[in-house]
């Protein structure tokens, strides 16, 4: 089953305790696809300016990346800074540079729209709409991730947007926020109202978890020694939680279960290393044997 995602593809300049980075390759559809295309094919819809070289789209090639929906545009690809605190729980934006993105229009290629399997990556709540009106037939799984930034600026048109999906994929902060409510579980009671059958809440180094109607499941972190950079990690997430579901086919309590695993597992390469470092050398039996792992660190007996 094709996987299709619309989002940013950008340079990113990083801090963390473990070091620093001015300009490196990142963006929520970057992460993304590198980490479902191990699971599945991709359709990427995106923009970059001119100073996007070959070099840097060797990123996509060699994978099960369809990059027509790539668009190239005149002008600088979008740019983000970010610092992450002492901890790394906190991340404090130091500049966001839309340049190509400002103007960005999403155009799916023919073939792409008849894709059943969406992300809409963190972008306007308008264009992830305009991305579902383009789908010709009723997609089998709308996923969408959104921010701070669009729940205070575009709260009315997110809330439309969010009444076309039925998962949405968000950190805790941003659940509070658009819920009103502290308590996750009454947070998610509200955010179920508005329209998604189910929310996954993604929590950093305290894992996720995943409500709806009749469930809650949560799935831990995966314990690691070594944390260097989260950039990316919610997208990683993303990305091994669609690509699962992509694969199988089926949406059905058990498989999200799977791909609540599959997504803190991508998540989990991720944050390994700077950038894309880690999640763009992997190998499949790598990423099962760390499912197995993950299976076996939550068992236990009554
Ligand atoms: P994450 O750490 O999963 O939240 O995603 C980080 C990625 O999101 C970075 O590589 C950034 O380039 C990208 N990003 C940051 N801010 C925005 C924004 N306002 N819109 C789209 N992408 C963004």
């Amino acid at each position: 089953m094709s996987l299709l995602v619309v989002g940013s593809v950008a340079f990113d300049a990083i801090e963390t305790p473990f070091g620093k980075s001015d300009r490196i390759l990142g963006g929520a559809a970057t992460y993304f696809s590198v980490a479902a295309s191990y699971f599945t094919r991709v359709r990427l819809v995106g923009i970059v300016g001119e100073d996007f070289t070959e070099k840097d789209a060797a990123i996509f090639k060699g994978r099960r990346i369809d990059t027509t929906g790539l668009e190239r545009a005149a002008g600088k690809t979008f740019f983000w800074a970010g610092r992450y605190s002492e901890n790394m729980n906190e991340r404090t934006t130091l500049a966001t540079e839309l340049n190509v993105f400002a103007d960005f229009k999403p155009q799916l290629p023919e073939p792409y729209r008849k894709s059943e399997y969406i992300f809409l990556a963190n972008i306007h709540p308008a264009l992830q709409r305009s991305v579902l009106h383009q789908v010709a037939r009723r997609p089998k799984l709308v996923a969408l991730d959104t921010m701070n930034y669009w729940i205070e600026r575009t709260p009315v048109e997110l809330r439309e947007t969010l009444r076309h999906v039925h998962i949405l994929m968000i950190n805790d902060t941003e659940t509070r926020q658009l819920s009103n409510e502290h308590n996750l579980l009454r947070a998610a009671r509200h955010i179920l109202e508005l329209g998604p059958k189910v929310l996954v809440i993604k929590r950093g180094e305290y894992g996720a978890m995943m409500v709806h109607s009749r469930h809650a499941f949560t799935v831990p972190a995966f314990p690691l020694e070594q944390v260097h950079d989260p950039t990316g990690a919610g997208d990683s997430f993303a990305g091994g939680f669609m690509g699962h579901l992509a694969s199988t086919g089926r949406v059905n309590e058990a498989e999200l279960r799977r791909a609540m695993v599959y997504g803190s597992v991508m998540g989990s390469f991720t944050v390994e290393k700077f950038g894309l470092e880690q999640l763009r050398n992997l190998k499949r039996s790598e990423i099962h044997r760390r499912a197995r792992h993950f299976s076996k660190l939550t068992q236990f007996t009554l």
